[in-house]
């Protein structure tokens, strides 16, 4: 029997989605898991999801990778403060090594090849991290003037809390067509020192960097915010995900 691939055409792009491990309980083993916002947003940009598991073996994590039209850093944990030369800040949270180990690879071999990326929230720090860059462990111990950023878990996510203000020019004005909008906020942590390849495109009120692209990449753009949840009740934030199958869709524009 063969299969019809006609409802594929002409080209869907597949799109790597990292996991993240929940550890083993009395009654369950070990998992992988990611939200399905992630998935649907992605799904209604015209594009096929993969879910990736954290791994440790960067032979068979290359083997992904080269079967990849794009990439999403999802949100997530801290990062391990070491991988941006830190001690760990007592709010900052146990890091997973296996996930930051992934993540740091597949967002740093992105960049170098081109391929189309798109950070959400620890993806924005994540991306950050691989290029060099740091983090505030928590903005309301580290960032004076900071507010709050950590609306979770006692709210609804799509609860957007305060503004971004968008740089003129950017990939994200372009694509938002806005100079501001009202975001979510489910972080604790933000960028502090970009990333020398990044350019930030947007922060909030209280000068929190909410946004970073790479110039001259064909697509790579992240997030402080969660476009997946406001997906289904703003177009602007479902756009990002389109932008990203587009992109993936037509790597060499
Ligand atoms: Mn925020």
């Amino acid at each position: 029997m063969s299969h019809d691939l006609s409802t594929s055409a002409p080209h869907t792009p597949v799109i790597g989605v990292i996991c993240f491990e929940v550890a083993a309980e009395e009654q369950r083993s070990a998992r992988a898991c990611q939200s399905l916002t992630y998935v649907r947003a992605l799904q209604s940009a015209g594009a096929a999801p993969l879910l990736i598991p954290p791994s440790s073996d960067v032979g068979s994590l290359h083997a992904v990778y080269r079967r990849l039209d794009g990439l999403l850093l999802p949100g997530g944990g801290d990062i391990e403060p070491a991988h941006y030369g830190e001690e760990r800040h007592p709010r900052c949270a146990e890091p997973s090594p296996a996930r930051d180990q992934t993540e740091l690879t597949l967002a740093r071999w992105s960049v170098e090849d081109g391929l189309p990326v798109l950070g959400i929230c620890r993806g924005i720090q994540v991306l950050n991290v691989a290029l060099g860059g740091s983090l505030y462990q928590d903005i309301l111990a580290q960032v004076p003037g900071g507010t709050r950023h950590d609306w979770y878990p006692d709210h609804p996510r799509t609860l957007t809390p305060h503004d971004v203000t968008l740089a003129p020019g950017s990939r994200l004005a372009a694509l938002t067509g806005v100079h501001s909008m009202p975001v979510n906020s489910l972080h604790h942590q933000a960028v502090k020192d970009p990333a020398p390849g990044l350019r930030v495109t947007a922060h909030a009120t209280d000068g929190i960097v909410e946004a970073v692209e790479v110039p001259d990449h064909p697509f790579a753009l992240a997030v402080q915010w969660h476009p997946e949840e406001l997906a289904p009740i703003d177009p602007r934030a479902q756009r990002l995900f389109d932008a990203l199958a587009a992109a993936a869709r037509h790597p060499n524009p």
